[in-house]
């Protein structure tokens, strides 16, 4: 039977069973008083006045558990338990001390011994009870030794010799003592093995309850992101196409020439509304292409970033040179991800080094680094001289659609949703973004990888033993992938 796990789940439990075996000691105190004045007419001549001596000191030591256990810890099992076995062997001595004032082996109050040791198994280790029944009989074969051979006086009523009878009451009560120690014990413990198995399930629930509520929690978080990003976007689209609707309407309405110069000034804002409009749309398409990319796991090993990154500055060397922005790079050849989705990354690269181009102003400068620190990181350093990020906003711009006004005025033509793409993108492979910029001097973005990261989605596919795809290699000068803002 697993006590120990027992113990620990029932403290409460067994500091109940003890404060309902000090309230039954009151009546044994009462039974104690009783005997000891009626005990001298009914022929128990040693009854008064010790039984009434018994019963005192029972109440007294009574008193005292009461107030002690008032004081424990109810959940504290290791001073409950020791308290029980105190009040065990205290009950069992006045028990003995009775035992000889009633008639030794002739005591009507014999049969008590074996009631203690049920109790006491419900209560404290059957092992130890085992041995409590063995001090006991010991005590009680030292009584009976003591009165035959006259040196305790005997208080037996039809004054027996040593002899068999008495002898076999004593044998007798011992087999009912360690009888009573087996039984309780077998039919308890089953009780006690129900228990922890209730225990356990319960346990269980609750723990299965406390995820359910998290993922519930976690559902309704990202319910609430996501509707919360439908209306912006919506946001985004209706006022560019509120503004073409009303420009179409003036122009099919008649009120101005189509052929005029308003006219067709009007139609050519209509169109860069729509370029506009499209640019959004494609940003759009991207992030979902970075979100959804993610659950099917195109992971590829082995992914060199600075070979994407020069395919990268090749194809965006004349976007730079067109704005008169020189493009400067330092980048190690040993940059090597263990896990990597490409195209995602080179979403993000682009984004970034766009963004440099774009926010920096004629005859500017971009510098692109990629390095290796130690321990297991790689650091990809985007950095220009444009015109910064103000204060406030440094920490919003990784947001959805969240665009400086100084960017505004700059670039009228940007969604702000290419930071959210760069810093998914970073997140999924297990790094972090930081921006240092200060606002009219230039900004820095630096992307965290960390170079032995294993996705989650390749570690179940690893344990499954399924092989998870290689990298492709890809040629300096070739496509580096699909350009979001192009
Ligand atoms: P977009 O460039 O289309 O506006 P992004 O998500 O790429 O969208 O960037 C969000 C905002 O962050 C930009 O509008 C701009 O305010 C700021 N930003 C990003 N990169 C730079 C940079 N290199 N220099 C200055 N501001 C930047």
């Amino acid at each position: 039977m697993p006590e120990a796990r027992f113990s620990s789940i029932f403290a409460p439990e067994l500091y109940g069973r003890l404060r309902w075996f000090s309230n039954l000691r009151w009546m044994a105190v009462g039974g104690l008083v009783l005997g000891a004045i009626v005990g001298p007419f009914v022929g128990f001549a040693g009854a008064w006045p010790s039984l009434l001596y018994v019963g005192l000191l029972v109440a007294v030591y009574n008193l005292l558990f009461v107030w002690r256990l008032s004081r424990y810890d109810s959940t504290f099992y290791g001073e409950l338990h020791e308290c029980a076995i105190r009040q065990m062997v205290a009950d069992l001595a006045a028990l003995a001390v009775t035992i000889h004032y009633t008639g030794g082996m002739e005591s009507p109050a014999l049969i008590f011994f074996a009631f203690h040791m049920a109790i006491g198994t419900i209560m404290v280790a059957t092992r130890l009870m085992y041995l409590l029944a063995a001090g006991a009989s010991a005590v009680l074969t030292a009584i009976y030794f003591a009165e035959h051979s006259h040196w305790l006086v005997s208080y037996a009523q039809y004054h027996h010799e040593m002899g068999a009878e008495p002898a076999s009451r004593l044998v007798l009560l011992m087999v009912a003592m360690f009888g009573m120690v087996y039984l309780t014990d077998s039919v308890t413990s089953r009780f006690k093995v129900h228990a922890i198995e209730l225990h356990r399930t319960g346990e269980d629930l609750l723990r299965k309850t406390e995820q359910l509520e998290a993922l519930v929690r976690q559902k309704e978080e990202l319910e609430q992101r996501k509707s919360h990003y439908m209306r912006i976007s919506a946001h985004q689209l209706r006022s560019p196409l509120g503004t073409v609707k009303t420009s179409l309407e003036v122009l099919t309405g008649g009120y101005v020439d189509p052929a005029s110069e308003r006219g067709k000034k009007l139609l050519a804002g209509a169109i860069e509304r729509v370029d506009g409009l499209l640019e959004i749309v494609n940003d759009l398409l991207e992030l979902a292409k970075v979100r959804e990319g993610r659950d099917k796991a195109p992971w590829k090993s082995g992914i060199n970033l600075t070979q994407l990154v020069m395919d990268l500055l090749d194809s965006l060397e004349p976007v730079a040179g067109a704005k008169g922005v020189a493009m400067h790079d330092d980048l190690d050849p040993t940059a090597v991800l263990a896990w990597g989705i490409p195209p995602d990354l080179v979403s993000a690269f682009e984004n970034l080094l766009e963004n440099a181009i774009r926010y920096s102003r004629p005859g500017g400068e971009v510098q692109v680094r990629v390095e290796r620190r130690e321990p297991g990181e790689i650091l990809l350093t985007v950095a220009d001289r444009g015109i910064g990020i103000p204060e406030e906003l440094k920490d919003q711009i990784f947001h959805e659609f969240v665009r400086a006004p100084n960017a505004r005025r700059h670039a009228p033509e940007g969604t702000g949703l290419g930071l959210t793409v760069v810093r998914e993108v970073v997140e999924a492979h297990g790094g972090r973004v930081e921006v240092v910029s200060q606002e009219g001097s230039g900004s820095a973005f630096t992307a965290f990888f960390p170079v032995d990261w294993t996705p989650p989605e390749v570690q179940s596919l690893l344990q499954q033993g399924n092989q998870p795809v290689t990298a492709s290699t890809r040629r300096r000068g070739a496509p580096a992938g699909s350009s979001p803002k192009s």
